[in-house]
């Protein structure tokens, strides 16, 4: 059976909008572990039980169908903040104290800003998606022997660009009331690429921290009635949609 890849839920907004956030005071800690942010997301699907692979479909085409998806929902996410991720702003492809180096064809390593790393990501990947002979959408068409070790490395790359906008771009996020969009798709993302052991461990140490206090509570979504917080920011734990 094949799937129809395309996205399961949108991201809503203003993606043009500039944030209006007044400069907050630079501080060390990370903010988006704050649990006022880390508590917003969009939906409440159980997506550990979304991210399964459904009886009677094939494993490779649900790898496919995902994969896709979550490239073209990242280089969205992406795409609301790439105005102020400049080769100013990110000089290198850094998350948290981790600096990322992209390789050529040939091995060779590249220096390069933020921007140029998810540029290079993002053609990549969509030469990839787009590769009859890597992805196929045909009846009948098989995938490569090389399928399953060329998903890892996407998703590995797209892990640093999620990684690279939490911790370079969250206040940017926050501004334009995304965030809950970002914790969404990556709780959903860290929850498919565990099941199918997609990414090295090691890979996604750097982000551990949040991966634990977004991932550990889905699924328990405790966005009950009761909730007793009644100051006025409180009012922005889920992002409507309008
Ligand atoms: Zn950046």
């Amino acid at each position: 059976m094949r799937l129809k890849r395309n996205g399961s839920y949108t991201l809503i907004g203003k993606s043009k909008g500039k944030p209006n956030g007044k400069k907050p005071a630079p501080e060390e800690k990370k903010l988006y572990l704050e649990p006022e942010y880390t508590k917003s997301r969009i939906t409440d699907f159980e997506f550990k039980e979304l991210v399964m692979l459904p009886r009677e479909i094939d494993l490779n085409e649900w790898l496919a169908s995902n994969t896709t998806t979550f490239f073209h929902h990242i280089n969205l996410q992406y795409s609301t903040i790439s105005e102020f991720c400049t080769g100013e702003s990110c000089q290198t492809m850094a998350v948290c104290n981790t600096q990322y180096y992209w390789y050529d064809e040939r091995g060779k390593k590249i220096k390069c800003t933020a921007p140029q790393y998810v540029d290079f990501v993002m053609s990549s990947v969509q030469k990839l998606v787009t590769d009859e002979d890597v992805f196929p959408t045909k009846y009948g068409k098989e995938f490569p022997n090389s399928f399953e070790s060329l998903v890892k490395k996407i998703c590995k790359y797209l892990f640093h660009v999620l990684a690279h906008i939490y911790s370079s771009h969250f206040k940017e996020t926050l501004a334009l009331e995304l965030h809950g969009h970002l914790n969404t798709l990556y709780t959903h993302f860290i929850l498919f690429i565990r099941e199918f052991n997609l990414v090295d461990l090691k890979e996604t140490t750097v982000m551990d921290d949040l991966t634990e206090v977004l991932c550990s509570s889905s699924g328990s979504s405790s966005n009950g009635s009761g909730n007793g917080s009644s100051n006025s920011a409180g009012a922005q734990n889920h992002v409507k949609e309008r």
